[in-house]
């Protein structure tokens, strides 16, 4: 199994002894991006100290900059099914919790799809328990297809990623048909011992079936995948060197490694208590994570949801975040439920309950770009392309110009004067600064197409 425990455990302990000139040797490499090998990645690490970590974090939001610029990526979760056969320890749709269980119907999923369309949001994340009876895969291509097709007004859902268990190359096929976005699929930890401490009993209890769903998608031509671990579970640093193994497997096998990592941070759910969970991992050692993973893989799409406070939340996009969720609800039929009543039942507790406008004032107010971009998807730039245009430096070229079109879009059709105004400052300082005249007056031509009516446009 690529995931190599002993290794990963031996260099942790040899890093415990890095000194501060082996650390910043360690940056000077990562300023080269020259790449960082496992060793170099256990000693950041270690990093403790104070002016340690200001390095650090100076370095990751340096590579940020770079790379991703002023973008941030916006999307929300669409829950429809909580419906599970597995016991997971820290999940509040384990099987052993006994709440009265349900699914969306396929006019619930328009319904729910209307109102998250209303929200401005263009790139969905849809997720499900496991249970191959109640929501066997015909019911997510069903939803995947209900989706698609549920368009009003100027809304609709143009890329929808897809966060299901793991399964078969089979059905892996009819999720690339059914013209999915990336795969998601959280490993929740890479420590064997642990995961199979987590998940008793249950289909996701065998952990080397979970690991290599990743393998299954890409043979099945899944050309995006997301992974991502529960940060909570296991010892964090072993976690961030499991991700990065996997990462490394990927890439060696299929030329492409993660798409996105997403960076959850346990948090209380129904039937469990945080006191059961010995590896708690508080902000400081929080934002460290992050920051080494911006460093450690810069081309990879970092992704925190709504369970991290809005604090938090503004803080990690300095340091390494590219993709956050806005007005998130994680229970099924959530939406419509929170229209109605204001709550709902989730799987997981929520720290950022603030609605996407509020979220995108917030992130213009810190002189950002939300980006409702689907482009690449689209345009067949996924897998390997994708990452070529990356590394390349290419893809600025058109992210920063589809950021700002696809704001533009935003503030006019879902906006109020405050958005439009603050979209429109960020957007004419942010255009002062491409280079490149084509591009420009490109975007130019695109804003004033939105302007006079018509919609989805992008390079
Ligand atoms: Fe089910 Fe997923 Fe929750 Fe585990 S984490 S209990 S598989 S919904
Ligand atoms: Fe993402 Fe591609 Fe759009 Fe850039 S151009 S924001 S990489 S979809």
């Amino acid at each position: 199994m690529f995931i190599d425990h002993e290794y990963i455990e031996r260099i942790l302990e040899e890093a415990k002894n890095a000194s501060r000139k082996d650390i910043l040797n360690v940056l000077e490499r990562a300023k080269k991006r020259e790449g960082l090998s496992y060793e170099d990645i256990a000693i950041l690490l270690q990093a403790e100290e104070k002016e340690d970590l200001d390095e650090i974090f100076k370095l990751a939001g340096e590579i940020k900059e770079s790379i991703y610029g002023k973008r941030i990526v916006i999307f929300a979760p669409l829950y429809v099914s909580d419906y599970c056969v597995n016991n997971c320890a820290y999940c509040g749709y384990k099987r052993n919790n006994k709440f009265p269980r349900r699914k969306l119907t396929m006019e619930e999923v328009a319904e729910e799809v209307r109102i998250l369309e209303r929200m401005g949001h263009k790139r969905l994340a849809l997720e499900l328990g496991e249970d191959p009876e109640n929501a066997p895969i015909e019911y997510v291509l069903e939803c995947l297809d209900k989706i698609y097709k549920t368009q009003s007004d100027n809304g609709e859902i143009r890329r929808v990623n897809v966060n299901i268990a793991a399964t078969t190359e089979e059905e892996y096929k009819m999720l690339k048909e059914a013209k999915i976005g990336t795969y998601i699929l959280f490993q929740e930890t890479y420590h064997k011992p642990t995961y199979e401490k987590m998940h008793p009993h249950s289909i996701k209890g065998d952990y080397n079936y979970h690991l290599t769903a990743f393998d299954r998608a890409m043979k099945a031509g899944i050309d995006d995948v997301g992974g991502g671990v529960l940060f909570g579970l296991a010892d964090p640093k072993f976690e961030v060197l499991g991700l990065m193994m996997h990462n490394k497997h990927l890439e060696d096998r299929f030329g492409v490694g993660f798409h996105t990592i997403s960076m959850p941070r346990l948090k209380k759910a129904e039937g469990m208590t945080l006191k059961q969970f010995p590896y708690l991992v508080d902000d400081e050692m929080f934002k460290k994570l992050v920051a080494i993973i911006r460093i450690a893989v810069p081309f990879t799409g970092i992704i925190m949801s709504t369970r991290e406070t809005a604090e938090m939340r503004r803080e990690l996009l300095k340091y390494g975040v590219s993709q956050i969720s806005a007005g998130s609800s994680t229970g099924v039929g959530g939406y419509k439920e929170r229209e109605e009543h204001g709550a709902d039942i989730a799987q997981f507790e929520l720290s950022d309950e603030r609605t996407p406008k509020e979220v995108i004032k917030s992130v213009l107010d810190d002189g950002y770009i939300p980006s409702y971009c689907t482009a690449c998807y689209r345009r067949g730039r996924t897998g390997e392309k994708f990452m070529k245009l990356a590394k390349s430096g290419e893809i600025q070229n058109m992210c920063e110009p589809n950021a700002m079109t696809t704001l533009l879009e935003f503030a006019i059709d879902y906006g109020d004067k405050e958005i439009l105004e603050k979209a429109e400052k960020v957007i004419n300082t942010e255009m002062e600064k491409i280079k490149r005249e084509d591009i420009k007056k490109a975007l130019k031509q695109n804003l004033e197409k939105l302007k006079s009516g018509e919609r989805d446009l992008y390079l």
